[in-house]
């Protein structure tokens, strides 16, 4: 049997741009890009990952930080857009028509020996997803950009060979900074951004023992510190490699090797009624 592993990299993480990178070695997908394309290419050439091996973009909401490199990029490298019909609609971005695809939660799409699976989560956005990508043996998940731990993030956490879990904000740090009230509230509030403490308690209650990476991302600029961060997680699960990623630099490519465990399943269909509301991006 051929040795299977995937490779994945947070290219840019935190309210000032997103893109999460994960390939088998042949194929590769992106979620999300949050990031200028010259900025993007530099990036996966420090780390020596071709454009070409590029197949789809995978698009999670419509919030700048998340779509404001899409247009240039998948123009230059021809590359599909898979995005709903309302994350398209609200997102307003000049597309080549022909690159735009859809897909539907829980559905799984084929990227060449990729699977891609979606699901609803709760945040401030027309339609957002989070998403898994597995090559059949190990299984990466998308948690960013969620309100709060819901069942759904749960069950999907505990299928992860590796997980991108968003650790935004330190309660404390939120509640005695400086941002408006309405702002404070709209982050922590349920429909926002997962608070450190929130990642940390699912990490720990529903880490699967065949989790060998987690990737902290998504971290606020003002309301939070990576080496806080670090800290907290680290030696919370020996045998687990914890990484902060940055909004700065992309993280190293980590190897990630299935142990034997389950593919997940996807769940029967489910969304929340979520309505449409600002398509700006706050931390
Ligand atoms: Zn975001
Ligand atoms: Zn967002």
């Amino acid at each position: 049997m051929p040795f299977m592993a995937l490779y994945i990299s947070a290219l840019a993480s935190g309210s000032n741009g997103n893109c999460y990178y994960i390939s088998n070695g042949h194929e590769a997908v992106l979620v999300d890009v949050g990031i200028a394309c010259r900025d993007l290419e530099q990036r996966m050439k420090r780390l020596g990952l071709s454009p070409e091996s590029l197949k789809a973009i995978f698009v999670s909401h419509e919030h700048s930080d998340h779509i404001r490199g899409i247009p240039v990029f998948s123009r230059k490298y021809g590359l599909p857009i898979y995005i709903t019909p309302h994350t398209l609609r609200y997102g307003r971005m000049k597309m080549e028509k022909s690159l735009i695809r859809s897909f539907s939660a829980d559905e799984p799409v084929p990227i060449g020996a990729l699977s891609v699976t979606a699901f609803s989560k709760p945040h401030d956005a027309a339609d957002p997803y989070s998403f898994t990508i597995t090559d059949g043996s190990a299984t990466v998940g998308v948690f960013t950009d969620i309100g709060h731990p819901c069942s759904e993030l749960v069950h999907h956490f505990s299928r992860c060979h590796a997980a991108f879990l968003e650790s935004n904000y330190d309660t404390e740090m939120l509640e005695k900074g400086g941002y408006p009230y309405y702002l404070k509230n709209r982050i922590r509030g349920g429909r926002g951004h997962l608070s450190n403490a929130e990642a940390l308690e699912l990490f720990t209650t529903h880490r699967p023992p065949f989790m060998t990476h987690l990737i902290l991302s998504h971290l606020s600029k003002n309301n939070n510190c990576p080496l806080l961060v670090q800290n907290l997680f680290t030696g919370v699960a020996p045998g687990v490699t914890v990484t902060v990623a940055s909004r700065f630099e992309e993280t190293p490519l980590f190897e990630i090797a299935a142990t034997g465990s389950p593919v997940p399943l996807p769940l029967p269909h489910h969304r929340p009624s979520v309505p449409p509301q600002l398509s700006l991006a706050f931390d």
